[in-house]
């Protein structure tokens, strides 16, 4: 059984055929899939996927590229938002000096409140991480600091998609942090990143898509879905030396930890409607 901790289901990517990939996930072993929403409009979608599919959770939050576009009144209706079954997490939120899509400035102070929201919902955090390494983990330690451990102790959030080296990851674990490896995991070209698998500690990892975006080496150049982190599994078991059932049982069971929920678990009754 597998936990696909980040996709974006609710992306128009999806919108043709959403129900056959949620069931082709399940046949994949895919218990559960965290939805996460970029912008307000992808976090209620993201909501409304969970409310209609025991298998999704949802995370809700502003992305950095939209950071701009945050204002006092979408946090609270993110707020609001947070509030519904189903929401596990906030997110994604962070910083991406890559594609500078908003004001650096701009990102941080985004960042920073929904930091602050999270804290106080007591709500992990689903972290974007670009190019910006020193800022997001100075960040997350001054916010780590303040939280004096509470509900959310050992387990603050993860890292996606993690692109930092070891010395971040090690810095980040120690605060309390999960990482996040995806199907460049599974790239040939990977240099640090093999590495880094092999040094996480399994009781720190979480598997991902990122889906649609990111897919595992076999089915590059084409979308990305949530049965996919399988291969990211596989690779991840094969990069630690261990088996598959025993990297599976245990990000499994670190998803879960992580994110509080339930067995909320895909099942053939509850079909989607195509949205
Ligand atoms: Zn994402």
């Amino acid at each position: 059984m597998l936990i696909d901790t980040h996709a974006h289901l609710d992306l128009a990517q999806f919108d043709a055929d959403r129900a056959a990939v949620l069931a082709r996930a399940r046949t994949a072993g895919v218990a559960t899939v965290v939805t996460v929403g970029v912008d307000l409009a992808s976090s209620r979608r993201a909501v409304a996927l969970a409310s209609e599919n025991e298998g999704i959770v949802a995370s809700v939050g502003v992305h950095p590229h939209d950071a701009s576009t945050l204002t006092g009144e979408m946090l609270g209706e993110l707020r609001k938002l947070s509030e519904q079954p189903g929401v596990v997490a906030v997110g994604e939120i962070g910083l991406d000096y890559y594609r500078d899509r908003s004001p650096r400035d701009v990102q941080r102070r985004a960042f920073q409140a929904q930091l602050a929201w999270a804290a106080r919902l007591g709500k992990p955090v689903i972290i974007h991480d670009r190019e910006a390494h020193d800022d997001v983990l100075r960040m997350l330690q001054d916010w780590a600091g303040g939280l004096g451990g509470g509900a959310l102790a050992g387990r603050l959030g993860v890292l996606h998609t993690f692109s930092g080296d070891l010395a971040m990851a090690e810095r980040a674990m120690a605060l309390g942090f999960y990482v996040g490896f995806s199907g460049p995991v599974t790239y040939p070209n990977a240099r640090q990143l093999p590495g880094i698998v092999q040094a996480v500690p399994l009781d720190r990892i979480v598997v991902e898509t990122d889906c649609p975006f990111l897919p595992p080496q076999p089915h590059r150049g084409k979308r990305n879905e949530p049965s996919y982190v399988r291969l990211v599994a596989e690779r991840v078991a094969e990069l630690k030396g261990i088996s598959f059932d025993e990297l599976s049982a245990a990000t499994t069971a670190n998803a879960r930890w992580l994110f509080r929920f339930e067995d909320r678990v895909l099942n053939g009754k509850t079909e989607l409607e195509s949205r």
